[in-house]
């Protein structure tokens, strides 16, 4: 209970990395781009993006939604979907204050949910090879989020 709050924001910001995670994994996925591709870049003028453009909502904010380079919008889809992912995993550390484990399978669902209505909405029939890639690569995410979580358990706790 102590230290509540450091856990909470811990979570909210690794939420934060997930829903840019899952906005890129959505993205890749209904443009047919390998899911395995580490570059970011405008989908308008293909500018490689620096790093300083990716870091979720506070770019999209900092850059008023649209692109640094050919001023081309951004949906704020992206930013309301890491926002969103930001908040499910503080409520989730908030409602299972003692278990980091059953913060991040919250999280995880959360995601999930998301893609597949994501997908659905857009009538995007993924293959199942690529459904499987796309669960394999969230819950491999969400392996070092809950190694991260249960040392800063121990750390706390001690
Ligand atoms: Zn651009």
């Amino acid at each position: 209970m102590k230290y509540l709050l450091l856990r909470t924001l811990f979570s909210a910001a690794f939420g934060l990395v997930i829903g840019c995670c899952a906005n890129t994994l959505e993205y890749r996925l209904r443009s047919e781009l390998a899911v395995s591709d580490n570059s970011c870049y405008c989908p308008v003028c293909r500018h490689k993006l620096p790093l300083h453009d990716q870091i979720p909502v506070i770019s999209y904010l900092l850059l008023r939604g649209r692109c640094r380079y050919c001023r081309a919008p951004i949906s704020p889809r992206y930013p309301i979907v890491e926002a969103s992912a930001s908040m499910i995993y503080a409520l989730a550390a908030l409602i299972t204050a003692e278990s980091a484990i059953g913060a991040v399978l919250i999280g995880c669902g959360a995601v999930i949910v998301y893609l597949a209505a994501s997908m659905a909405a857009r009538r995007v029939k993924p293959s199942a090879l690529k459904l499987t890639g796309v669960l394999l690569t969230l819950l491999g995410l969400q392996i070092p989020i809950a190694f991260g979580l249960f040392l800063l358990n121990v750390a706390l706790l001690n």
